[in-house]
């Protein structure tokens, strides 16, 4: 008796709390997703472009979509759930236990490289919450750059993002890329790969729904992407004042032990720049969220945006430009200059299947890590004032020789380089590795003078990387300008 009486709790346990089920409505304007996030909706994903939007209904609510949309579609299971037979693990995603053990062991493997992960603070049910520095035995000055995951705990598909960029960053280090030996020699690169403990375990054995923390006093937890201190509750539309909505954003600002646990490690460590992951949509979002108001770096934004996506194309803006607005979170907090000097911070939304989509599929878990690298790539070599990120048309005092543009930079073929000159000379080009090292050289030919453009396509055998171009004329004037090549 007692064991039908364990078997029957069991059931009925797994059924009630993995019964949602994610929905895609179609042709919904700006209007209806205000008035689902005044009603306290699960509003996942919002497709401006594609024109629709994501909500998580309890799946005998999914009729309800029907009132909200003409169209819509109920995604597949896995997309909102962790299957049964993942329910123990992530399924290929990195579960908890996987992480500490690819984090230890890439310490291990890169002790040169990667220290051993250490706890900087403790969650709600007194969990550690730990970070892992990662830099080269170059001395010197080394910017911190910050990588985070899983604040929100159904959002695995960014932990994987990071954790394929650490073994790129470290496997490439001596003798691959150089880009990974000029990001380890003049930076120091953190992780905090799990910054939601509590919530992302949970999620194991219990569906995979939990997003909040587990601090259940008022309701079911507080949405720690809405918890930071600026701007915190700045209204009721960018984060909820409801406890039950997914996007309560608690009774205080920082009044979560995980958002004082990294608002603390972050002002100890004044980093120039941080990427915080979350899924899902293929977006890239930066300052502000909480108002319809541009950053005074909204252009240097657009500039590395522009570049940070030439590869994956992801949608880019600020939040309530290709969302909604948010408050309390973290990126405007670090870019604000509140507690800490101003950080440039900035979000992707990985363009996962869904929150556990690829929980069964190797092959898309792949896919997003190779489409987010460059991304992640660029925004280390921009953060460090490497890329040389510009537009076509540069403007300013231009010497009487000079290598004016490299346009579009980062290069993904072809390439047109501007160049002012004083005039019929001929005029060769040389383009040497990070290392120094020549890797290709040709005549771009004699110029007709004042301004000239010619275009230059990317010999197939030049692997991506930043480069240096170099033009030379036949006086011995010389100019040079930094591009990057992606593949
Ligand atoms: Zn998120």
């Amino acid at each position: 008796m007692k064991y039908v009486f364990l078997v029957l709790t069991i059931i009925v346990f797994v059924s009630v709390v993995s019964a949602h089920r994610l929905v895609r409505l179609y042709d919904v304007s700006r209007g209806s997703i205000m008035n689902m996030i005044e009603k306290g909706y699960d509003i996942t994903n919002v497709d401006i472009r594609r024109g629709y939007a994501d909500i998580m209904l309890p799946e005998e609510d999914v009729d309800q979509a029907a009132l909200l949309s003409y169209d819509y579609e109920v995604l597949p299971r896995e997309w909102g759930e962790l299957l049964p037979e993942n329910s123990k693990g992530a399924g290929y995603y990195y579960d908890p236990e996987e992480n500490w053990v690819f984090w230890c062991s890439l310490a291990d493997n890169y002790s040169d490289l990667v220290d051993t992960p250490v706890t900087i603070g403790k969650s709600y049910e007194y969990r550690d919450i730990y970070m892992i520095r990662m830099t080269s035995p170059t001395s010197g000055y080394k910017p911190p750059i910050y990588f985070t995951s899983l604040i929100h705990a159904r959002e695995p598909g960014g932990n994987s993002v990071l954790i394929d960029f650490a073994m790129w960053l470290t496997s490439n280090y001596d003798g691959g890329d150089t880009r990974a030996a000029y990001i380890l020699d003049n930076s120091t690169v953190y992780f905090v790969p799990v910054a939601n403990p509590d919530g992302y375990l949970y999620n194991m054995p219990n569906g995979g729904n939990q997003r909040k923390n587990m601090n259940f006093t008022l309701g079911d937890g507080v949405d720690l992407n809405r918890n930071w201190g600026y701007m915190w509750g700045y209204d009721d539309y960018g984060s909820s004042p409801y406890p039950g909505d997914q996007t309560y954003r608690g009774i205080s600002a920082f009044s979560e032990p995980e958002t004082q646990v990294q608002r603390d490690f972050i002002i100890g460590l004044e980093p120039i720049a941080a990427m915080n992951y979350h899924t899902y949509g293929g977006m890239l979002l930066y300052p502000w969220g909480y108002d319809e108001i541009l950053a005074p770096d909204n252009d240097m934004f657009i500039g590395w945006a522009d570049a940070m996506t030439a590869v994956n194309n992801y949608n880019y803006g600020t939040a309530w430009q290709i969302l909604y607005t948010v408050n309390g979170e973290n990126n405007d907090w670090s870019y604000s200059g509140t507690d800490v000097p101003m950080i440039y911070a900035m979000t992707p939304e990985v363009d996962d299947n869904g929150f556990w989509g690829s929980q069964n599929d190797t092959l898309e878990i792949e896919r997003i890590c190779n489409e987010c690298r460059p991304m992640n790539i660029i925004f280390c070599m921009a953060s460090l004032g490497y890329v040389g990120i510009s537009g076509e048309g540069e403007t300013g005092i231009e010497p009487l020789f000079s290598l004016n543009s490299i346009y579009p930079n980062p290069v993904l073929s072809s390439a047109s380089f501007r160049i002012t000159s004083m005039g019929f000379s001929n005029v060769s080009v040389t383009i040497y590795d990070t290392s120094g090292r020549i890797v290709h050289s040709f005549e771009a030919g004699e110029l007709a003078g004042g301004t000239d453009r010619f275009i230059w396509a990317v010999p197939g055998e030049i692997p991506a990387g930043v480069y240096t171009a170099r033009i030379f004329d036949a006086a011995g004037n010389c100019d040079s300008r930094r591009f990057t090549v992606l593949r």
